[in-house]
């Protein structure tokens, strides 16, 4: 039998577009029947610039008018957004949403060849970036025959390029459009909203359809378990990665709380945001809460006002919870455990658990949720019993764009997302994880796929074969490692110089094509990479080798 949620089931919606849902439904602080003063917004850390949710749905109005009627949009059309975090982004997020577009995030540091894969892949027909992002954005959109009228900044100034609040005023006057209907026609769980890359458990990364559903579900669903006294959020988390896209863009709507975005990070901004705004409960990923117990600059700032932490998205060590608690006896602490393909989060703690003794575990079961955990044995494992864990709910996705064969790899008969994350669960309901059985390496945070790397390092002419693992880092948690075997040729085998310099120019080789959290922090030369008898890399061969200490790892 499965384990089932703790918390009563919800009603999901199933007419409700994203749109309709959080701007013109009960749930939203814009419903007249629920109207709530004052109304919150997103705020610019950097200049103070505020837009209220008001401001935002009157300007997504106006921006899916000048889309539809005059830039040639259809419904259905996907839109790329490559910026950092803005207080415009949801401007451009909800103005394709209303249009009946799909919106798909892309990391602004993105370079050329990841921004064209992300093009391709998801099939963009619009491209929204940022001044910053203009130039990289400007030659992949030119790699895939995008033509520039399709690319628009969210945000500032660049010759040739049309901003959105020139496309808000173009329509200034004009009737606008009316809101997109399809999905009251289909049902929201058959229409998707979202596009967000993951490589799931295996391969290559690949594009996530996410549904009006799956959005709706998962922020009513951490509605049940999240204080009503969220009042303020810190984005400092990307905006593109889907726990920015569900906990920073949708659900402090709902909670009519003022979001507080930083559109670059570094420590102190971010301390003095979280102090100015005395922000008291810290969205945060591990990397930044090692750097807040372990960083001398924090004890300059007052942080007495903060209440919780909040961490998820890769493991975090006993270790930094001690010092956490330590260096703040009185906060709280929760996790939030998911993958993109569960539209976030598949557990989290509810208020009753903001303790640091149940901190090691990634909390309960989120409400009209199933999981199952499968032994080593392939049968369901009872308490306290480790296996890989499956999970079942309404923020479970609809697959792989384009790609069959992996979705139905990952996502079940039976409805089922095989997550390739071993954990067990505890008589109190709490899912504690255990290791990572996917591929997916996760540094800072971000995932990072082996076989994007595998595929970059192949195309090199001095190699013949490779195979990247993850190795433990103190910072980042994770960083990527390249086993390589030369072309027997190479010169460079000839003596150690040689090889010295062949890892360096091999390091920088990366360094050239990939985002920095991709980059490798090592590489060890090996006669043969192991695989099975069909070419698979035997990557778990590769890892207990390392834990013996016959290759370094
Ligand atoms: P992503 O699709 O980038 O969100 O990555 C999802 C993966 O991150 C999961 O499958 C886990 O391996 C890992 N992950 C997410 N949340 C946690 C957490 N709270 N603790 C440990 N690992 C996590």
């Amino acid at each position: 039998m499965p384990f089932e949620s703790p918390h009563p089931p919800i009603d999901i919606p199933s007419k409700e577009s994203i749109w309709s849902f959080f701007f013109d439904s009960a749930y939203s602080p814009l419903s007249a029947s629920t109207a709530s003063t004052p109304l919150a917004g997103y705020t610019d850390a950097s200049t103070g610039a505020f837009l209220s949710y008001s401001d935002v749905k009157a300007k997504a109005t106006a921006l899916s008018t000048a889309l539809v009627c005059n830039h040639g949009f259809t419904p259905g059309d996907t839109v790329i957004l490559f910026s950092q975090n803005s207080i415009w982004y949801p401007v451009a997020m909800f103005g394709v949403l209303r249009a009946g577009g799909v919106v798909s995030g892309a990391s602004p540091a993105y370079g050329v060849e990841e921004m064209e894969y992300a093009l391709r892949t998801s099939g963009a027909k619009f491209l929204m970036t940022h001044p910053e992002s203009l130039s990289v954005a400007v030659k992949a959109a030119e790699a895939v025959g995008l033509g520039r009228e399709k690319v628009f900044l969210i945000e500032g100034e660049k010759e040739g390029f049309c901003g959105l609040q020139e496309l808000i005023e173009e329509v200034k006057g004009q009737e606008e459009v009316e809101a997109w209907r399809g999905v009251r026609a289909k049902g929201n769980g058959n229409v998707c909203a979202f596009l967000s890359f993951s490589s799931g458990t295996t391969g290559l990364p690949k594009a996530v359809m996410i549904s009006h559903q799956n959005v709706i579900a998962q922020c009513l669903q951490m509605l049940v378990i999240t204080p009503k006294d969220l009042d303020r959020v810190l984005a400092v988390l990307p905006l593109f990665h889907i726990t920015g896209l569900v906990h920073i863009l949708h659900l402090p709507i709902l909670l009519n709380a003022n979001v507080i975005m930083l559109p670059s990070f570094s420590m102190p901004t971010m301390l003095s945001t979280v102090v100015k705004y005395k922000i008291k409960e810290l969205l945060l990923v591990p990397p930044l809460l090692i750097r807040l117990v372990r960083d001398p600059i924090v004890a300059s700032y007052d942080l007495s006002h903060v209440t919780r932490f909040s961490s998820g998205a890769a493991p975090l060590s006993q270790e930094i919870l001690d010092l956490l608690q330590k260096k703040f006896p009185n906060t709280g602490f929760k996790q939030g455990y998911g993958m993109t393909e569960s539209c976030s989060c598949i557990t989290g703690h509810p208020p009753s658990f903001y303790n640091y003794k149940y901190a090691h575990a990634v909390g309960q079961i989120m409400p009209s949720t199933s999981v199952k955990i499968i032994a080593e044995d392939g049968t369901e494992a009872s308490f306290n019993q480790p296996g890989e864990i499956l999970a079942k709910g309404p923020q479970i996705t609809m697959g792989y764009l384009n790609n069959e064969t992996a979705t139905r790899d990952t996502y079940d008969d039976e409805g089922y997302l095989h997550t390739g994350d071993q954990g067990f669960i505890s008589p109190k309901g709490l899912l504690t994880i255990t290791d990572r059985i996917k591929e997916m390496i996760k540094v800072n945070g971000h995932a990072v796929a082996p076989a994007e790397l595998e595929d970059l390092l192949l195309g090199h002419v001095a190699i013949e074969d490779v195979a990247v693992l993850g190795i433990p880092h103190p910072v980042s948690g994770e960083a990527p490692k390249a086993f390589i075997v030369l072309k027997p040729d190479t010169s460079a085998t000839n003596s150690r110089q040689a090889i010295q310099k062949m890892g360096n120019e091999l390091l920088e080789f990366v360094k050239g094509k990939k985002i920095r959290y991709k980059w490798l922090a090592e590489i060890e030369f090996v006669e043969v990479i192991p695989k099975s008898p069909s070419g698979k890399i035997l990557r778990r061969v590769l890892k207990d080798r390392a834990k013996k200490g016959e290759i370094g790892i």
